[in-house]
């Protein structure tokens, strides 16, 4: 178990099998020696052992620093490092040498940056093609505080899938999403199908104390903004402290399935939907059966 959440206090629907320890050592090793970050760490994500026992991992471009504090997220925060122009490079070699035919690549939030990081995605993107010619990409961006040109930029690269996760209900937004607005990451959704990429994806999280018709309403308004894909997971603290707004509660796995149909109903026709899913969970999967 990966969650530094106690274990104590989980629902039996947590538990998952010991990772293989020599899966998890190589990719670490792969990692640190291409001085790469990946979310799945700096996320604490509970997928972990899932994941990289199948050699997937999410790289998390732009450093590991976070310009931004929201209150459900591990992600350190402060000032970030320069921009490592060989990452692009890094990253293209490390799908070569994992093998991979899909990759989902994310960033924090780079607001010291004029272009707030879009142009590193380029370049990552041109990379990874050149390095592994057919691979299908998938960017998970932040809100690049809103900026059409920038969301142009990023939809003009024609990444198989891109995502902005809309992460919690309008409601809670000023207390889970410091920094973030709910109406402009639905603009970033709607700008990124209105440039033409070809499939937009989004998550969000349950169990922060949010009602069902709050949920509801979040699926319409994901596909009011052109959302095709959308993944909902629960929500879990990644430490006990005031940093952290503490888990609500813990939404039982038939929930998720109610909320999985309700999404079907509205008209998104590709929804991952339980209590592990992550946004970048199983996301080959996810965008293979929307082709
Ligand atoms: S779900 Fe995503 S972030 Fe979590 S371990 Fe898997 S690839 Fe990494």
């Amino acid at each position: 178990m990966f969650f530094k959440q106690s274990t104590a206090t989980l629902p039996a629907w947590f538990r998952q099998d010991i990772p293989d320890p020599i899966a998890m050592r190589a990719m670490r090793q792969l990692l640190r020696t291409s001085s790469l970050h990946s979310v799945c760490e700096s996320s604490r994500c509970p997928n972990q052992g899932h994941c990289w026992e199948r050699r997937v991992a999410t790289f998390m471009i732009l450093g590991d620093i976070c310009t931004r504090t929201c209150r459900f997220c591990a992600v350190a925060s402060g000032i970030p490092i320069a921009v490592d122009p060989a990452e692009p490079e890094h990253i293209g070699q490390a799908v070569q040498d994992l093998g991979l035919k899909y990759v989902v690549i994310t960033s924090v939030t780079r607001d010291d940056l004029a272009d707030q990081g879009a142009g590193q995605f380029v370049l990552t993107v041109e990379m990874i093609r050149r390095l592994n010619p057919g691979v299908g990409i998938e960017l998970l961006v932040p809100d690049f505080s809103g900026r059409e040109e920038l969301v142009c930029q990023v939809a003009s690269i024609q990444p198989e899938v891109v995502g902005h996760n809309i992460e919690t209900v309008e409601r809670l937004y000023p207390r889970v999403r410091t920094s973030g607005d709910y109406r402009r990451a639905l603009d970033v959704l709607s700008g990124f199908k209105k440039a033409g990429a070809p499939a937009v994806k989004s998550g969000f999280m349950v169990g922060l104390g949010e009602t069902a018709e709050e949920i509801f309403q979040t699926i319409r308004d994901l596909k009011s903004a052109g959302c095709d894909m959308i993944t909902i997971g629960q929500y879990l603290a990644p430490t006990r402290q005031n940093r952290h707004v503490p888990v609500a509660r813990f939404v039982p796995p038939e929930e998720f399935q109610q909320y999985e149909r309700a999404a079907r109903e509205i008209g998104i026709a590709q929804v991952a939907a339980g209590p592990l899913v992550r946004s970048s969970f199983m996301a080959e999967e996810l965008f293979s059966v929307s082709r």
